[in-house]
C-alpha cells in the first residue's frame, strides 16, 4: 500500500521538481508551487446537466519549480517527457500552436494573456505523483500549479476564486478538451479534510466536513487501469440524450427535475416521444437520482455521519452501471470485491468506461481490501489494478 503512484519516478515529488530544475537550468528555482489530484466522491455526469458534484483532493501532487527568465519566453521541462518544450509569444497568441503535453502550459499562458495579464517569461520544471490519464485530474493539477507559479512570479492580480475558470479555458479552448468546471475548481479550491460541494449551474462552492482520519476511515482509490474504451463517442451520446430529454420536458437542464417529480417527468417524456423509450428514461433517472444522492451525501457529512454515506455511493454505482451504462467489467469487479471485503460503499468515479473506483473503508482495512480486489481480477485478462489510499 502506498500513498504515491506505485510506478514512475520515485522520491519526494517536491525534491524531484527542485533537482530537475537544478540539473536542467543550472540554478536554484525561485520557488515551488503545487496542486493536488482530485477524486469525485459522488455526482457523476451531473455537471453538464447543471447539477451537483462533490470532489475532494488526494495526497498526490504535481509540483512546479520555477524562476523568471528574460523576455516573454517559456521553457518547460517535465520528468515524464524526453525533451523540454520551449515557446514564445507567437505560440501563445492563439490555440493549437503548441501541441502535446506542452499545450497545457501554453494554454495557461495564453488564457492569462487573453485576460489582459502581463505574464512573466519563466523556466519551469514539473514533477508529479498524480497518475496520468487515470481520471484523477493530472491535467487540472498541472494547469493549477503552473498558474499559481506564473501568478506569483509576475505579481498578477488573480484571486483563487477566478482561477478555475481561467484554467478551464486553457484546457477547453487551447488544449481542445471539453471538460466541465469540476476538475479545476476541485484542485484549486478544495481544502484538506473537506469536500467541495459545487453547484455546476451557479458555480457556488461550499466546503463540507470530510475528515476521514478523525473517523478512523479511509478512501481506497482503485485505479482499474482499464483504458477509456470509446469514451469520447459514448460521452457525447449520453450528453445528447440528457439535453434532448431536458428539451422535451421543457426545462433548461435535467437539474430542474426534482426526484419527487421523476415519475411524472418520465410520463411526460413518453408522451412527447409518442412511445416509452426505455433508454432515455434510464438516462434521465440516473441524472435525477444522482443529483439527489449528492444532496443526501452532503446532509450526512454535515451531520458528521461519514460511514452512513456508504449506501449512497453503492447506489450511485448501480445507477451508473444499469441506468447510465458507463461502467466496464473491470470496474464492476472492483466494486463488488471491495464491498464483499467490507467496504461501507464503493463506486466508479469519473466519466466512465475505465478509470478509478473509490471505496469507503475502515482505515486499517486498506491492505485487506486491496488484496481482495486484486484477487478478484481475472488474471491474464486484465492488468492488475493500482491503489492509492487517502485519509
Ligand atoms: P487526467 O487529467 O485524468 O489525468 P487527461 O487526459 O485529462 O487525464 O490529462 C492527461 C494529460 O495531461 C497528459 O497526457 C499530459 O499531456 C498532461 N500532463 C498531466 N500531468 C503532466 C505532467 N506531470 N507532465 C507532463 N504532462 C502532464
Ligand atoms: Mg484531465
Amino acid at each position: 500500500m502506498t500513498d504515491a503512484a506505485p510506478s514512475g519516478p520515485t522520491g519526494d515529488v517536491t525534491d524531484r521538481a527542485t533537482t530537475g530544475f537544478l540539473h536542467r537550468y543550472g540554478e536554484q528555482p525561485a520557488g515551488r508551487w503545487a496542486a493536488p489530484g482530485r477524486v469525485n466522491l459522488i455526482g457523476e455526469h451531473t455537471d453538464y446537466n447543471d447539477g451537483f458534484v462533490l470532489p475532494f483532493v488526494l495526497p498526490l501532487r504535481t509540483v512546479v519549480a520555477a524562476a523568471p527568465q528574460d523576455g516573454p519566453r517559456w521553457t518547460v521541462w517535465s520528468e515524464l517527457a524526453d525533451s523540454p518544450v520551449e515557446f514564445g509569444v507567437d505560440e501563445v497568441a492563439g490555440p493549437g500552436r503548441v501541441t502535446g503535453w506542452g499545450a497545457y502550459v501554453a494554454g495557461v499562458i495564453w488564457a492569462l494573456r487573453d485576460a489582459g495579464h502581463d505574464v512573466p517569461g519563466a523556466r519551469l520544471a514539473i514533477a508529479s505523483d498524480v497518475p496520468i490519464g487515470s481520471g484523477l485530474s493530472s491535467s487540472a493539477a498541472l494547469e493549477a500549479a503552473v498558474l499559481a507559479a506564473l501568478v506569483d512570479l509576475g505579481g498578477l492580480d488573480l484571486p483563487a476564486e477566478r482561477r478555475p475558470r481561467l484554467a478551464q479555458r486553457a484546457e477547453n479552448a487551447y488544449v481542445g478538451s471539453p471538460t466541465g468546471i469540476m476538475d479545476q475548481s476541485a484542485v484549486i479550491r478544495c481544502r484538506p479534510g473537506q469536500a467541495l460541494f459545487l453547484d455546476c449551474r451557479t458555480e457556488a462552492v461550499e466546503h463540507i466536513p470530510f475528515d476521514l482520519a478523525a473517523a478512523g476511515l479511509a478512501v481506497l482509490v482503485i485505479d482499474s487501469r482499464a483504458t477509456h474504451r470509446h469514451s469520447d463517442g459514448e460521452y457525447a451520446a449520453r450528453r445528447a440524450s440528457c439535453e434532448q430529454a431536458a428539451e422535451l420536458l421543457g426545462v433548461p437542464a435535467l437539474r430542474d427535475v426534482p426526484v419527487a417529480g421523476l415519475d411524472e417527468a418520465l410520463g411526460r417524456l413518453d408522451q412527447a416521444l409518442g412511445r416509452p423509450d426505455d433508454e432515455t428514461r434510464r438516462r434521465v433517472r440516473h441524472v435525477v437520482t444522482e443529483n439527489q444522492r449528492v444532496l443526501d451525501t452532503v446532509e450526512l457529512l454535515r451531520a458528521g455521519r461519514i460511514r452512513d454515506i456508504g449506501p449512497l455511493l453503492t447506489a450511485s454505482h448501480a445507477s451508473m452501471r444499469d441506468d447510465f451504462e458507463i461502467t466496464v467489467p473491470e470496474i464492476d469487479i472492483a466494486v463488488e470485491a471491495a464491498l464483499a471485503a467490507g467496504a461501507y460503499g464503493a463506486r466508479m468515479t469519473g466519466g466512465g468506461f475505465g478509470g478509478c473506483v473509490l471505496a469507503l473503508i475502515d482505515a486499517d482495512r486498506a491492505d485487506a481490501v486491496a488484496a481482495a480486489v486484486t484477487a478478484a481480477y481475472p488474471k491474464h485478462t486484465y492488468p492488475p489494478p493500482n491503489f492509492h489510499q487517502t485519509t
